[in-house]
């Protein structure tokens, strides 16, 4: 199956959240009236982590959205058969139609990555942008991370590249489909 990835550069996150910000404009996850901090759904979350001791101590931060998993846990879930991963792309899509909020997919999603829309009773998250990526385009979080500490593109390629690049995959983080790279 075609894999299409994003691969994030600890090297290079800064963790300034303008992926998240883009993201949610983008998805129309944003409701300024309403919404307050703490209680906004999120597509792609930030984590840190401190390396070192003092005073050589340094932050790495990444971050996380969904894994397109390779055998997709959430979708195993679904009675309902909401959740596919789609072969041309290796998205893990959910059909919002077919969704009926039960929310089982949540419960079993190893990364806590999918979202609830309460009002309408759905489930959604992360799509890689499946309505650009179709037509050529980037995700938008690729396009807009200040510091180009997001590739996207073919999994394997994407590899061969941060190879170039003097960057070694971390295996255990990019257990699935997302792939997290650092300098060897
Ligand atoms: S925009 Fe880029 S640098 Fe900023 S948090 Fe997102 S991935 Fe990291
Ligand atoms: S990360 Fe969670 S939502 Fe994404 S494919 Fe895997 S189980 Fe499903």
């Amino acid at each position: 199956m075609r894999q299409l990835s994003i691969m994030v550069d600890l090297d290079r996150c800064i963790g300034c959240k303008t992926c998240i910000v883009a993201c949610r404009n983008h998805h129309n996850i944003i409701d300024h009236e309403n919404d307050q901090p703490g209680a906004m759904a999120n597509y792609i979350r930030v984590e840190s982590k401190l390396e070192g001791t003092y005073p050589e101590l340094r932050e790495d931060s990444w971050v996380v959205m969904c894994q397109h998993c390779k055998k997709v846990p959430c979708a195993k879930a679904c009675e309902y058969d909401a959740i596919t991963k789609d072969p041309q792309t290796g998205i893990v899509l959910i059909d919002q139609e077919k969704c009926t909020g039960c929310g089982e997919c949540i419960e079993k999603c190893p990364y806590n990555v999918i979202q609830f829309n309460k009002e309408d009773n759905y489930a959604h998250k992360c799509n890689l942008c499946y309505d650009r990526v179709i037509h050529g385009l980037t995700p938008v979080c690729v396009d807009v991370c200040l510091t180009d500490a997001l590739s996207f593109g073919e999994k394997e390629i994407l590899l061969m590249q941060a190879e170039a690049r003097g960057k070694k995959m971390i295996k255990k983080m990019s257990t699935q489909s997302i792939i997290y790279v650092k300098n060897a």
